[in-house]
């Protein structure tokens, strides 16, 4: 087993997305697999080397030790930051464009806002029309010689009925003509998307086990589409409920405190938090509350892990805090 936590450093590390990464740290160490660690950097405008530094610091703190990664040694599958990773997701495009399975599309904005505008009109979802699809050579050359930069389409084929057998939430079914039509997966500026490269890094990187919150889940059926067009297998996907606040909408700031770096600032030691956030969704069989690591790989079980969001209870963290504290 191989799994991944692939963060964006955007921001500082949230609790829930720590979540995330104890339950792909748990399940590796249990299954004497590897734990990796991937910085999905391209949004440029949202990432920086600052946020990237301080995730380290806060996955570190909270005891997560990961077997690859952008600062370890051992680097068989790097560079692990997908911003240093371009020349490869470039060929790939290459592979993508001459099989015919992409194209360049030369729309702009403005014309896509139009198309957009156009289908809403109609009371249809907003799908991309494939204006570019069947670009002969010499039109091509035409929207180039007009100064139009490409980005790269990839082409749904409509009608796909695509089936995620989801280790959590089971069998969930999409249907390809409900994606929105062809899809970019590489930005006028040569910026490649995260819903593509997530595929390629996952199968370059040989991960097994993809665990993630299921706010990720309606992204998993374009992933599957490129998965199947590059011919490389899919991982095993578990989407697991995201964390609500006691009012049951989204955790947030305003509920209380959701950064990790802060619970260090306020006194909270890692293995309280640690422990508090493993068992957030799921049960031991025996009820049990207060695990050691150890026991945490011992016990985590992911059949055990519920289909319904978990709450975030402030008052019982700060209880199994004060028992760690003792
Ligand atoms: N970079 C994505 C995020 O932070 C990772 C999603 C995934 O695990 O595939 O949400």
């Amino acid at each position: 087993m191989r799994t991944r936590f692939a963060p964006s450093p955007t921001g500082y590390l949230h609790v829930g997305n720590a979540r995330t990464a104890i339950f792909n740290y748990l399940l590796a160490k249990k299954n004497n697999g590897q734990f990796i660690l991937r910085i999905e950097d391209t949004d440029f405008e949202r990432s920086s080397k600052e946020y990237e530094k301080q995730l380290l610091i806060d996955l570190k703190w909270l005891g997560l030790e990961w077997d690859e990664g952008p600062d370890t040694e051992n680097q068989p599958y790097g560079p692990y930051r997908q911003s240093e990773r371009f020349e490869i997701y470039k060929q790939y495009t290459e592979r993508l464009l001459q099989e015919g399975k992409a194209y360049k599309c030369y729309c702009t904005p403005e014309e896509l806002e139009k198309m957009r505008q156009e289908c809403l009109k109609k009371g249809q979802m907003p799908k991309y029309s494939g204006k570019c699809r069947n670009l002969t050579e010499a039109e091509r050359k035409k929207l180039e010689a007009e100064g139009r930069k490409p980005t790269v389409r990839f082409k749904v084929e409509e009608g796909i009925n695509i089936v995620i057998d989801d280790m959590i939430r089971g069998k969930v079914e999409f249907n390809s003509s409900n994606i929105g039509g062809d899809f970019i997966i590489v930005r006028s500026e040569g910026i490649p998307v995260y819903n593509y490269i997530v595929v390629i890094d996952d199968f370059l990187m040989k991960i097994t086990h993809v665990i993630r919150g299921d706010d990720h889940l309606s992204n998993t059926p374009k992933q599957i589409l490129i998965a199947k067009a590059l011919d490389i297998p899919v991982p095993k996907y578990a989407h697991h409920p995201l964390i609500l606040g006691p009012d049951r909408s989204k955790l947030s700031k305003r509920h209380g405190i959701t950064s990790v770096a802060k619970y260090r600032e306020e006194g909270y030691l890692p293995e309280a938090l640690f422990n508090y956030l493993s068992l957030l969704g799921w049960s031991s069989e025996d009820g049990k509350e207060i695990f050691s690591k150890e026991e945490l790989i011992e016990a985590i079980d992911i059949s055990r892990i519920g289909k319904s969001a978990a709450v975030f209870d402030f008052q019982k963290l700060k209880w199994l805090n004060g028992i760690y504290i003792r």
